[in-house]
Formats: C-alpha cells, structure tokens, sequence
C-alpha cells in the first residue's frame, strides 16, 4: 500500500488533496527558474518577449500540465505555486522586488494563474465535448450528487460542477460543438481537388492595386473556364452573429450559423453548401469561387483534424467519383465581381435569420472563454485605482514589441509600475523613505518624471506633459530613457 502514486505525470495522494504534487511542482518549477535568473541579467540579459517566451516554454508549461485535476485543490495550497508565476513574471520585466503582483501580470500581459486554470479548464470542457465516448465525459458533463455539493459548500465540488456556471456565463453552448468524427473513405483515397491560387500568388497589394487589374486578371482566368457552371461562395461575421451564403446564377443558398462561430467555419460551411447543391445537379463542370484564402490553404491542405474539411473531401470525393469536374478558385472580395458581391450580400442578409441546426468546431469557441477570464481579470484591473500602473494603462492590453536594450527595458518597465531601487530599496533595508535631495518631497517616480523642480529646465527639453498616463501615451520611450540618463539616475533605478 503506497500513500501517493505517480500516474501520467500527476502524483496522485490517498487524499485527493495533491499537496504531494504540488510540492514536487514548486521543485520542478524552481529548478528551471534558474535558468531565467541567468538569462535575465539586467545589464545584459535577454529581450523581455523573449524572456516571456523561455518563460512560457519552461516554466508555465509545467503549471498548465494536468491542472484541471490539481487545480481542484484547497486555494491555501495552490498558493504555493503563485510564487512561482510571480517570481517568473518579475525576472522577465527585470521589475524591483517589491513591485505589486497586478501590475506584473498586466505589464507582461500574463493573467493571475487561477485565471489561467480556469481558461485551460474551459478549453479542456470544449475539447472534451467533440468527444462523448471519452470516458471523462459523462464524469464532466453529467457528474454525480450534484444536489449534495450544491448543499454542502464546503466540500470540493467535481470538475464538472464548478465549470459548469462559468461555461453557461460565457455563452459557450455544448450543444453548437460538432461531435469528432472520422472520414467515410480513409483519409489517403480521399481526392485532392484542384485549387487555384494565380491571382493570390500574383502577390499584389490589396490596398494599391486598382480593382481593375483584379477585375482583368478573374476576366483572364475565366476565359480558361468557358463552360463551367460557377457558384460563389462566402462567409459573413457581425459582432456574434455569423452567416454563410453559395450563390450561383440559378439558385442563391443561405445558412445561419450557431452564434461566435469562426469566419473560417462561415467560409468553410459556404464551399460545402456549394457542394451539396451539386449532389442533385445536372452540371458537370463546376467551378467553386471562395475569397477565403484560409479556407481553400486548408481544403488543398487536407486539414482534416477539422470536422467541416472532412465533410467538403468526403463530398467532394463522392461527386468526383460520380464524373463531376469541380474546381476551386481563389478572388479577391469588394472589388466587384458580380457574383462575390451577390454572395456577400446574401451572406450578410441570413445574419438576421433564425440560427440553423449546425454544429461546428469546437476550437471556433476558444476565443470565448479566453473573453472570459479578461474580463475578470479586467474587472479586477479597474478596482485597482492605487496602483502606480494602473493610471498608466488602465485597459490591459497585448504587448508592443520594443526594440530598446535589456538594461532600458529594465528601467522603463521599473518606472511604468512604479517600484525602483531609488525609491523603494528602503523597504528591502528597513530604512526610513527616502526623499528627493533637491526639494524634501517624499521620493517617487512621479517626482523624478514629472515634478521636481530641480529638473524643470532639462525636462521641458524632453516632453512638456504633467500626468503620467500622457507622459507615457505620447512621448517616446527613448526620450524618456534620454532624460533619466541627463539627470544621472539611469544607473540606480
Ligand atoms: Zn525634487
């Protein structure tokens, strides 16, 4: 009899409190901290998105792993490898030690990790729900005594039970998800169709090229198809709402498509409606117009993890098979062409129909529950009003690539939230606070930046602003760099 039992990867305990693992976790995780602490050098360390990436690789990986399970265990627990995310956070943005954990996650724009574990555990319920033979599903989506978890609140509700509510806020619906399936014909006997990339591969710029070229190079590629039947297909996406369209001269065929569907998915459903209009038809000569360049990459690709690829060969082998010449054909949208403007409009007016009985992937609602989690993690952002970094950025936002050295990241990161060696190692020493020597105002980096008489003359040469959301909004990094380096200081942020 053993008290703890290592399965997959995730040490299991006669408990179920996975204290064991966890603690094996917080060893792990410290271990390749390490390699970070070198990388991370503040004179000459690595690049901060590359630090986050090494980051990501490394360390988070390890956290993400298995933490549906584990991330079920007592909050005083999972405390432990907090420390872990915020130490890896604080090596990539060289910030000062004493910097508050919020604006590490909103300056590396990393959520807090139980943030993180609910947006993996979501992602692992949608992936889940493709596949109902998969023993965990009914463990998931049917979970046993839920009327004795819903009395009894102190005891650790199943998986399945406290996801629930969160998937329901999220707007993500179970049953929009396309159950996994597998091909009729084997994979290698599907047929590959023709696809037709010239205009694409003529590489022009959309936005400098005159519609009469496109409208010249589809006349040109036209005339190669003189009597093939032509459909038009297209996709149509506002706000949450998404529609399909095929449109060809004799028949106009519209779909409604469950609501935050991909426009990939839109696109995709129109070739295939495209396609099963061809089942009953005499033509035997078809040509397909898409303007999704994605979808056709995909279909001449075989993607077919997707369920909708799978459908558009299945059929497309079927009506292959039975003599039809079918040919798929890449134009540009908006630039007038008849038919892809027919579709497009019939697209967009199937937006205000009623949703049809489709399924589509569940990959297509990964962005909501990613929605989710920010939202929170946004609300709590705004409560934060005392933060330094908060009046600099109160939205947060996706990184911008910097191209400055390690060392003025470092500073620039370290004056963004606030906390520097000059104005809060007193903290670390036990010292009283320091003051400005020039003026014996409590020192900040506020003073530094924006107040201190002292710098007046230099500072109004660099940026004439008095509040730090405009100082940082509208005025270069540089500039700001250039200034710490004239009054000194550079070396002791
Ligand atoms: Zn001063």
């Amino acid at each position: 009899v053993v008290k703890t039992f290592k399965f997959l990867g995730q040490l299991l305990d006669s408990k179920f409190s996975f204290i064991p693992h966890i603690k094996a976790l917080v060893v792990k995780c410290h271990r390749t901290l390490d390699v970070l602490r070198v990388l991370a050098n503040s004179q000459w360390g690595s690049d901060r998105d590359t630090l986050l990436r090494v980051y990501r690789a490394l360390v988070r990986s390890k956290l993400d792993y298995g933490s549906h399970i584990y991330g079920y265990a007592r909050p005083s627990y999972l405390r432990q490898l907090n420390t872990i995310h915020h130490t890896g956070l604080r090596l990539c943005l060289g910030a000062f030690p004493t910097s508050p954990v919020e604006s590490l996650f909103t300056e590396a724009n990393e959520p807090p990790l139980h943030y993180r574990r609910l947006q993996l555990g979501m992602n692992y319920c949608l992936r889940l729900s493709a596949f109902p033979l998969n023993p965990a599903y009914n463990a998931v989506f049917k979970p046993c005594l839920p009327q004795y978890f819903e009395s009894h609140q102190t005891v650790i509700s199943p998986f399945g039970i406290q996801l629930r509510p969160n998937l329901e806020a999220s707007e993500i619906n179970i049953n929009d998800i396309r159950l996994h399936s597998l091909s009729i014909t084997p994979p290698w006997l599907l047929a590959r169709p023709t696809i037709i990339l010239s205009i694409a591969n003529a590489m022009l710029p959309k936005q400098s090229t005159s519609p009469l070229v496109y409208q010249t190079l589809f006349a040109e590629l036209l005339s190669h198809y003189p009597h093939y039947h032509r459909i038009y297909t297209d996709g149509s996406k506002t706000h949450d709402k998404v529609a399909s369209a095929a449109f060809s001269s004799s028949n106009t065929f519209t779909a409604r498509l469950p609501n935050h569907s991909s426009i990939f998915t839109a696109e995709l459903y129109a070739i295939l409606m495209a396609l099963r209009t061809l089942r009953s038809s005499t033509y035997t000569k078809i040509v397909i117009f898409s303007d999704s360049l994605s979808a056709l990459l995909a279909i001449h690709h075989c993607k077919i993890q997707n369920p909708i690829i799978i459908d558009v060969l299945d059929l497309f082998t079927t009506l292959y098979t039975a003599g039809k010449t079918i040919i798929f054909v890449w134009i540009p949208s908006h630039i007038g062409i008849p038919g892809n403007d027919a579709a497009d409009l019939a697209a967009k007016a199937a937006i205000h129909n009623d949703i049809d009985q489709i399924t589509v992937p569940y990959t297509d609602f990964k962005p909501l529950s990613h929605r989710y989690i920010q939202l929170f993690w946004q609300g709590d952002w705004s409560r934060s009003t005392h933060n330094k970094l908060h009046t600099i950025t109160p939205q947060i936002r996706p990184l911008t690539r910097s191209n400055l050295s390690r060392h003025d990241q470092v500073v620039i990161s370290r004056l963004r939230i606030g906390h520097t060696a000059l104005t809060h190692a007193h903290l670390l020493k036990h010292e009283p606070r320091p003051v400005c020597i020039h003026c014996s105002t409590p020192l900040t980096v506020a003073h530094i930046l924006l107040y201190c008489s002292h710098y007046a003359s230099i500072r109004h040469t660099y940026f004439p602003t008095t509040d730090m959301y405009t100082l940082f909004k509208n005025t270069s990094i540089t500039q700001i760099v250039n200034y710490i380096k004239e009054i000194g200081i550079y070396h002791y942020i």
